[in-house]
């Protein structure tokens, strides 16, 4: 069986002391086994929040890394330097990441192979645009940015630990979700690639999630779907009493 997951991703949101109260505020009411719950803060809240969540069963996520593992990229962070602070997991290929930053899929697909080489697990986001969408492109977008995320890693004997979120981008930070049908098609798909590359019994085991305007009101309706196994959440994982309400609706 899967385990449901509810992540939250900050994004560039919070500072130590900010993320330093959420955490306290979180654990002092969390009480929901059977879902794991992950936080993804900025980078310079990881280590203040690795202390706070010790000892407890909150994941720890970073929201992006270089696929190399030392050297001269200024501004860049190692997957190495990640596990070090006591990360998990990382998110890879958001589109904030592509269509911002101008991340290509090859440069996610090399991050991805990064990351399970170490033994960090990739959270990889594919989706399309609402012009992709329009024209009905959505399940070649999608073919496109799972082949070339999971290239590197298709020999690898952990894939199944790889999370994947299925993040149509008109639907991120818009308030406008897709709808639990199209989110469940869209992950039905992603999960029959994901058996062609990897073998059925391998895809059954790998998370799919939704993400784009999750809020405590709509989560249910997502987790009820066959293949969706959780949500990645933005802003509504920002508030720690509406995150709590995702977390429950999602067990
Ligand atoms: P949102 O963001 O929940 O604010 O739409 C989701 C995401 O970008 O992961």
């Amino acid at each position: 069986m899967r385990i449901p997951i509810a992540a939250g991703n900050w994004k560039m949101n919070k500072t130590v002391a900010e993320a330093s109260a959420y955490a306290e505020a979180l654990l002092q009411e969390l009480d929901t086994p059977g879902v794991e719950v992950i936080i993804c803060p900025p980078f310079t809240s990881l280590y203040a929040l690795s202390q706070k969540f010790a000892g407890s069963s909150v994941k720890l996520g970073a929201q992006n890394m270089h696929w190399e593992l030392k050297g001269a990229f200024t501004g860049e962070i190692s997957g190495s330097m990640l596990l070090e602070l006591g990360c998990e997991y990382v998110i890879l290929g958001h589109s904030e990441r592509r269509h911002i930053f101008r991340e290509t899929a090859e440069e996610v697909g090399k991050k991805v192979e990064t990351a399970l080489k170490l033994g960090l697990r990739p959270i990889l986001c594919v989706g399309e645009t609402l012009e992709e969408r329009e024209r009905g492109e959505t399940e070649a977008i999608l073919a496109y940015q799972l082949e070339k995320g999971i290239e590197g890693i298709t020999t690898f004997p952990n894939v199944e630990s790889i999370v994947i979120a299925y993040e149509p981008v008109w639907a991120i930070g818009t308030g406008k979700a897709a709808t639990p049908q199209d989110a469940q098609e869209a992950i039905a798909f992603v999960r029959g690639k994901l058996s062609e590359q990897f073998g059925s019994e391998k895809a059954q085991q790998i998370r799919i999630l939704y993400g784009g305007s999750v809020s405590p009101e709509n989560v249910g309706q997502f987790v009820n779907q066959e293949d969706i196994d959780g949500t990645l959440v933005g802003g509504a994982s920002l508030d720690a009493g509406k995150f709590l309400d995702i977390i429950k609706e999602t067990a």
